[in-house]
């Protein structure tokens, strides 16, 4: 099976932001087929020797009737689909939100591994206040990164490839 990380998670938690850190290095973008519509973002990335495919979500909002947010939703449930290792995305700065407890049942409810990643953990504070992550209860790992510094992401990537 491909080894493919899919970063799911709210709207504004830094997925982007981090699926671009990871895929800098390649600049190899395996975009979108064409003539099929789809908001997924496909890169290529390597770490420590194992390559892998990474795809960027938009944020899925539980329970709107949004048309536009329900095409987004459906996006969020192929790339899980798709996935071997979820990457669940949550915001530091922000804490808990309900949108994190109902995005948390969904990627749950999905029996693959899921690493729940707590971004924006820029400084030390940051990182302290990650621990209120843990009661999503998601297991017991748990990784602040900052995806604009770079900090904590090298011990994300350990565990993304031990999967593979
Ligand atoms: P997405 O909606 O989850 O894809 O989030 P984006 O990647 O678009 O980022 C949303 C905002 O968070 C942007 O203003 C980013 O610059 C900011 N952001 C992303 N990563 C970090 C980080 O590690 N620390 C801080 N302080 N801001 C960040
Ligand atoms: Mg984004």
């Amino acid at each position: 099976m491909a080894n493919i990380v899919a970063i799911v998670g709210r709207p504004n938690v830094g997925k982007s932001t981090f699926f671009n850190r990871l895929i800098e290095k390649k600049k190899a973008i395996m975009d979108n087929e064409p003539g099929v519509t789809r908001d997924r973002h496909y890169g290529y990335a390597e770490w420590i020797g194992k390559y892998f495919t990474v795809i960027d979500t938009g944020g899925y909002v539980v329970g709107s009737d949004d048309i536009f947010e329900s095409a987004i939703r459906e996006q969020v449930v192929e790339a899980l689909e798709e996935a071997s290792v979820i990457l669940f995305m949550v915001d530091c700065g922000e804490g808990v939100t309900p949108w994190d407890r109902d995005f948390a049942n969904v990627v749950r409810s999905v029996n693959k591994p899921v690493l729940l990643v707590a971004n924006k953990a820029d400084n030390t504070e940051r990182i302290f206040a990650a621990n209120e992550f843990y009661e999503l209860g998601l297991g017991e790992h748990m990784f602040p990164i900052s995806s604009n510094s770079g900090s904590g992401t090298g011990e994300l990537l350990d565990e993304v490839v031990k999967h593979f």
